[in-house]
Formats: structure tokens, sequence, C-alpha cells
């Protein structure tokens, strides 16, 4: 029988860091103090020895197969989350024609936009800013300029619960997709892309590590003031250890990837995302006490935005909600109201817990909803 500090878990719906499945806590906790026959915890373990240099390749190995990342993509390991990425991307890439252009489709796209533009020409090819980002922006090709050096999209918009219903068409301009809150969460085609890049504590570990997928042809053309730390070059030649790289996260990658292939890859874990998202969005649509701001086609199947009428009864909401055991639930501070996380660790009885507290909570308040 699981003991009481387990059952006590509570089901968390935090945007990040976030939920990880039990099993895999359990197997690090199991592993913690004394890792394989190497007498040491990976905390304390040289990330030059045997044992860390096969935890690295079994995270690049396990990726690669969930994720069926063909053969010339190099799979990075890098420092400072999807942040660092914001800036690394342009000072590798933006070096042909110092040309950049972005989609705005939230906040952390404009985050990156900004960014890119201490390096160089920005251009925003499509925006959905006016519209409170309740959508993705369509785009064709002509949406961008021949000569920019990269096309960079955010797939996954965290804060405001939307998804790109399609791959951009960029010609030959290389895409560039920041993935942080959906990777592995479905299959996708990574041919389609230059480069994806996430931070790992939403969807597929702990924080501070940047996982970078990269097509060889794109590595090698950085610009001479690129800091070291964050060269996809010196990364891809020292196999993500030009120095100390975030051990610890890069062995939670590796046992959150291990344990997705053991439920399935990525086909079953889309089904399962599915099954949940659609749970509350089936229920969203067939009341009218909870708001649901993202148009259908945009809807996020990892990150649900709602909220009622009224800030004070959202605030009620994530407090009640708290109390009966799911935390997590209080909208980014850039939109307020609700924001339900249900990322792959969170089990279907999570979702369901929360869709009969949501009708419990209308019925509460507005007894006619
Ligand atoms: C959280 C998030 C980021 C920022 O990630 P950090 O690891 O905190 O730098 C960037 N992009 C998206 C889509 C996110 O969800």
């Amino acid at each position: 029988m699981a003991s009481a500090y387990i059952m006590e878990r509570v089901f968390n719906f935090s945007a990040g860091p976030s939920t990880i499945a039990l099993e895999v806590l359990e197997k690090a906790q199991s592993e913690l103090v004394n890792y394989g026959t190497s007498g040491m915890s990976v905390m304390e373990m040289s990330h030059r020895s045997a044992d860390f240099e096969a935890i690295r390749a079994g995270a690049e190995n396990a990726l690669r197969k969930l994720m069926s990342i063909p053969d010339n993509y190099r799979v990075l390991f890098m420092h400072g989350g999807a942040t660092a990425q914001f800036a690394a991307i342009p000072l590798n890439l933006m070096t042909r024609n110092g040309k950049a252009d972005y989609v705005l489709s939230g906040q952390f796209s404009k985050k990156a936009s900004v960014e890119a533009a201490k390096y160089g020409d920005v251009a925003i090819a499509a925006s959905s800013a006016g519209a409170n980002f309740a959508f993705i922006p369509a785009t064709t090709r002509e949406s961008f300029r021949p000569d920019a050096d990269y096309v960079h999209i955010c797939y996954n918009n965290t804060i405001f619960g939307t998804r790109y219903p399609y791959i951009p068409d960029t010609g030959d301009i290389p895409l560039v997709a920041d993935m942080s809150s959906c990777i592995a969460s479905e299959p996708v085609d990574v041919s389609k892309f230059g480069v994806i890049y996430a931070g790992a504590q939403k969807n597929f570990g702990i924080a501070g590590l940047g996982i970078v997928i990269i097509r060889d042809d794109l590595i090698g053309h950085e610009r001479e003031i690129t800091p070291a730390v964050m060269s996809y070059r010196l990364a891809a030649e020292n196999n993500s250890m030009y120095n100390t790289p975030p051990c610890w996260s890069i062995y939670m990658t590796k046992l959150v990837a291990e344990h997705l292939l053991e439920q399935g890859g990525l086909t079953a874990a889309k089904e399962r995302n599915e099954a949940k998202a659609n749970l509350l969005y089936d229920y969203l649509d067939h009341q009218s006490f909870y708001l649901s701001p993202v148009d259908a086609p945009s809807r996020s199947i990892m990150n649900v935005v709602f909220r009622t009428e009224d800030t004070e009864m959202d605030k009620e909401f994530v407090a009640e909600a708290a109390r009966a055991g799911m935390k997590g639930l209080k909208g980014h501070k850039a939109v307020g109201g609700i924001r339900a996380s249900i990322y792959n660790a969170m089990p279907i009885e999570g979702v369901e817990k929360l869709v009969a507290f949501m009708k419990q909570f209308a019925q509460q308040h507005e007894p006619n909803a």
C-alpha cells in the first residue's frame, strides 16, 4: 500500500514546473543515493564519467526513439531553459542575412522576438495580439521575407492556451519552433523543422535544461560574439559537455522519455492527452457559467484556459479547488482567470475530478447554469 505522504499528493495543474509521473519520481528516489553500481548519486558524479555519459546517451537515444528524430538532426542539452534559446537562436542562426521573421502568438513568442531584435532585423510576419492572442495567426509562404534566415513560431502558447493547428509552410527558410509546453505531447514530423527547442520543466522533466533538436547543416554558422555556453557548434562538438551540463535535469528527462516509451510512445500519449482535453472542452462548450476565450481550432491540448465573469469568483474557484486537492489552477498573471495545465503526466482522473468540481462550483454560484 502507498505510504501516506504519497497518498497526500495532489493533482498538480501548474503550468511549469509541473506534474511528473509518480513512477518517474519513485524511480529517481530509488536511485537517488546510489545510482546503479556507481556507489554514488547522479548529483555527485563526474559529468565525464562513463556512468554519466551513459545517462546522457540514454536520454538522447530515448528522445530520438520517442520523437522519431531523423539521423541528420542533433540533440543538444543546454543550459538556461527556453529563455536562453531566445538569444541562442539569433546568435547561431541569424547570420546569413541578419534577418528573421517571428509570428506573434503570445507572450513567449513576443519575448523571443524582443530578444532576437537585439541581434538583427526582426520582422513580425503575423500576429494575433489584436485579438488578445485568442487564436494562432494563419500564414502562407508569402507571409515571410524570402531572405529571412529563419522563421520563429511558438507551437503551444502556455499562457493563452493555444496550439498551432498546422505546421507553417516556410519554403526553404528554416522553421524554428518553441515547443516548451508541448514537446512529446503528440507525434510531430521533426523533418519539417530546422530547430525544435524546449525548456524541460513543463512536459519533459525539470527546470534548468534546454533541449535543442537541430538539423545538422544549421550548426556551425554562429557569430563570433556568441557566448560559448550558447554555441550550437561547441555543444555538438562536445556531446553537450562543453562545460558541466545540468546533469540531474538530463537524468530526469531520460526517465521521463523512457517512461513515455513504456507507455506506448507519442501516438498513445496523444490519445490520452486528447481524451483529457476533450473532457474539459466538451464541458466548457455545453454550459454558460465559464468562458473559454480561445477559438476552437487553435485550442491547446496541454493548457486549457477559462474563467468566470468575475475575477473575485475566479480567485474563489482557485482557492476552493486547492482545498479539494487540485492545485496550480491560477491563470498566468498576464491574463488572469483559470488555467488547467494537463501535461502528459496528468492522469485522466485529475481532469475528471476537475470537471466534477467545475460543475459543482457552477451549481453553487449560479444554480441555473
Ligand atoms: C515556460 C516557457 C518558456 C520559458 O521557459 P524557461 O525555461 O523558464 O526559460 C518559453 N516558451 C514557452 C512556450 C514556455 O511555456
